[in-house]
């Protein structure tokens, strides 16, 4: 009896008295959902212009970056291995689908997506509109595949994965990180065909940037996105065909009645100036309208909107005026509202609100 009151004194004095150790912090679980592109690229030398993308697994890409397991709990899977060059509807169908099952499970606190470059900004757009969460997505990259000198990807996937785990992040919209910066998913445009500083913001500016995994934010995004968008991938297998048409001095009629009888159910054109184009294919994009086809003025100007009513009447043509949305993002948000209606003011709102 004696004894056993001993130990109890002794417990209690060690406690008392010896230093209470630190609580293990919970590191957040990020899933990284790769997809391809240069980041995952692999060239025959290290300075070798010409490189394969989408060569190396995701689990080669988490091990390359051996830091990551201080600042997350990492699981990866394999969406597809590609250039995003190829990416497609059924990619991104795919991609969001798996995003919103990822994102629904309570263990999960963020998701990365490793893509290329050249389709990015379409992407991130896409997923603005359909990722049904507020935790944040995070999409990354590089210009210089795994196997180059001063490869940027490594360090590109580490500030990713800390901005997906950074509740600072949440209900900022899809994210892209890249060379310390990060964009908003609506915002940003790829402005270099190879420096690693390709990814511009040039209407709104930067979301934030992240130094070595640090981050300032400025600010949240301007315009309805994920759980707030009315639109919804659940249970869609395919999109609404929407072509791209690029306006030029000359331009004929041709590539518009192509488009037409091609098929499209909208046409974007990329206009000269404020979304204009010549008299032959002004005439023949509303011929399109007249057909059924949803048509976008959009500008190929790569700064500034896209009015409506300016040089054209677009009350008189039925068309929508696509603000400050580039042509491909044009396309993505038409997409989406096809699968809605058909009604060009209608379209016009979604324009003005996503
Ligand atoms: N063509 C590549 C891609 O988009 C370029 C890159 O990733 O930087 O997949």
């Amino acid at each position: 009896m004696r004894r056993s009151i001993v130990v109890f004194l002794a417990i209690v004095i060690a406690i008392q008295v010896l230093p209470a150790q630190p609580q293990a912090k919970k590191l957040p679980h990020i899933v990284i959902l790769a997809t391809g592109g240069t980041i995952a690229g692999s060239a025959d030398t290290k300075t070798s212009v010409g490189y394969t993308s989408g060569a190396v697994t995701v689990d080669a890409l988490i091990q390359a970056v051996p830091t990551l397991k201080e600042i997350a709990r990492i699981t990866g899977e394999q969406i597809s291995s590609i250039g995003s060059q190829d990416m497609s509807d059924e990619v991104w169908l795919k991609l969001a689908k798996r995003v919103n099952a990822v994102l629904a499970s309570d263990s999960v606190d963020g998701v990365v997506i490793t893509h290329g470059t050249d389709t990015m900004e379409e992407t991130a757009y896409f997923l603005q509109l359909v990722v049904k969460s507020k935790k944040p997505v995070v999409l990354t990259g590089s210009m210089r595949p795994s196997t180059a000198l001063s490869a940027d990807g490594p360090l590109n996937i580490y500030n990713a994965v800390a901005i997906a785990g950074d509740p600072q992040a949440s209900g900022r919209g899809v994210l892209v990180a890249a060379n310390d910066d990060i964009h908003g998913g609506r915002d940003l445009t790829k402005g270099n065909t190879t420096d690693v500083q390709t990814f511009i913001s040039p209407e709104y500016g930067l979301v934030g940037t992240t130094l070595y995994g640090k981050q300032t934010f400025f600010r949240g995004p301007f315009r309805k996105h994920t759980s707030d968008s009315e639109f919804s991938i659940e249970g869609v297998n395919a999109l609404p065909r929407v072509d791209v048409l690029y306006a030029h001095a000359n331009m004929s009629a041709d590539m518009i009645d192509a488009a037409v009888k091609a098929g499209a159910k909208g046409i974007v054109m990329a206009g000269v100036g404020d979304g204009n184009m010549t008299t032959p294919a002004l005439e023949a994009l509303a011929r399109a309208v007249k057909a059924g086809v949803v048509c976008v003025r959009s500008s190929r100007v790569p700064t500034g909107r896209t009015w409506r009513n300016s040089e054209i009447n677009d009350d008189q043509y039925g068309f929508v005026a696509s603000g400050e949305l580039q042509p491909a993002k044009a396309r993505v948000l038409l997409q989406l509202a096809l699968m809605k209606t058909k009604d060009a003011k209608q379209i016009q709102t979604m324009f003005e609100t996503y």
